[in-house]
């Protein structure tokens, strides 16, 4: 058999906890965040594991720009402050992003 991958990919339909949107998915990439208030949760440890105990909101703080005008939003778990990076959606919230960019409470 082949070695285990790190990443693991999870592109699935959820319903947001935080904002209560159903944030549908993407199938170009794995689906991490909600597109409409940008909260992730905290429930890997690698990526699409789903291995983490936290479960805890995670909370866009601030943004970065990655390689190849890939924005990358920053999060900080609500429950344990672990710092988190995810690639943002083709058709994430523009104007939220812009509100975090302008807080950037980190
Ligand atoms: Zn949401
Ligand atoms: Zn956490």
């Amino acid at each position: 058999m082949c070695e285990k991958k790190k990443f693991t990919m999870i592109d699935e339909n959820f319903i947001c906890e935080v904002c209560g949107n159903e944030v549908i998915k993407l199938n170009y990439t794995a689906r991490d965040h909600c597109n409409h208030c940008l909260c992730s949760k905290h429930l890997d440890i690698n990526p699409g594991d789903r291995q983490s105990l936290c479960k805890g909101i995670l909370e866009p703080v601030s943004i970065e720009k990655g390689n190849k005008d890939k924005y990358k939003i920053v999060y900080k778990c609500k429950t344990c402050e672990m710092i988190k990076r995810n690639v943002m959606a083709d058709d994430d919230n523009f104007e939220k992003m812009l509100e975090i960019m302008k807080n950037n409470s980190i």
